[in-house]
């Protein structure tokens, strides 16, 4: 991922909008969007704003009038291409809202390429808000400067997940009972990947007898220590990145 340029200032607000962006594209925003440039950060006319679109990628624009429902914006120049996400899913289990936002914050933080929940025999929860966790990943990737967002689609039982898995794509199943090594799992496998982390309660012993039986499917161990269900995603992403994603390209000094 090239380096952060360094105009326009780091501090300058960073949104995702709905419209393609392109050379010389006026926007006017309203919403929360104006609020947030208007009333938040204050914005003034002439300053400069960082919008993305999840298309093209990541460009500057002039702040134009501002008043309380709208901010006018004039797209100037792209500054760096949508990036390369890494092919890696995270199938999490649904896990009780507070702690599901964190899942959603820290992956999306992490590089995650799509978020597939599951919902299994222990969850506690059994739907997601879909806007509202949108607007929890599309947050955390405005912080994190990603120039895409990741995918996050509704949630599925895990024997209809398992049914319909696609043929090319890794399962990596964070078994706490025991599995390889997570970086050793990752550092050799390449090519598309996914891990499936579990429940507050676990999985059952049906419901693990069913993954392990899975022919993509590898058990992979995340230490000796049973992790919360979003610190077992947290750190299998963490893992993976390093070992397969994209931290291995050793980040943005490494031009
Ligand atoms: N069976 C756990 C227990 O005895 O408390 C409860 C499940 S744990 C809170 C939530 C999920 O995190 C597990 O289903 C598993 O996917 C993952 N996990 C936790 N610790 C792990 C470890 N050491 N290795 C691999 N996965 C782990």
């Amino acid at each position: 991922m090239p380096a952060t340029p360094s105009w326009p200032p780091k501090s300058a607000p960073r949104l995702f909008v709905a419209d393609q962006l392109g050379n010389g594209r006026i926007l006017a925003l309203d919403g929360n969007h104006a609020h947030y440039l208007g009333k938040v950060m204050r914005v003034r006319e002439g300053e400069t704003v960082i919008l993305c679109d999840n298309q093209t990628g990541e460009w500057a624009a002039r702040v134009g009038q501002v008043d309380k429902r709208s901010v006018d914006l004039t797209v100037i120049e792209r500054l760096r291409p949508r990036e390369e996400v890494p092919d890696l899913w995270l199938c999490p289990a649904l896990l009780k809202k507070d702690r599901f936002d964190v899942v959603l914050e820290k992956v999306t933080e992490l590089g995650v390429g799509r978020i597939q929940p599951a919902i299994t025999r222990r969850c506690v929860a059994d739907k997601l808000n879909l806007d509202r966790a949108r607007t929890i990943t599309t947050e955390a990737a405005e912080q994190c400067a990603r120039t895409a967002l990741p995918e996050l689609v509704e949630p599925v039982k895990l024997d209809a997940l398992l049914r319909d898995w696609p043929t090319n794509r890794a399962l990596f199943f964070a078994d706490e009972e025991g599995g390889q090594p997570a970086g050793d799992a990752f550092a050799h496998q390449g090519g598309p990947a996914a891990i499936l982390i579990g429940p507050e309660g676990g999985f059952d012993d049906a419901e693990r007898r069913a993954i392990r039986a899975h022919p993509n499917a590898h058990a992979i161990s995340l230490g000796p220590r049973i992790l919360r269900g979003e610190t077992a995603a947290i750190a299998a992403l963490a893992v993976w990145m390093s070992e397969a994603g994209d931290w291995a390209d050793g980040g943005a000094d490494e031009e």
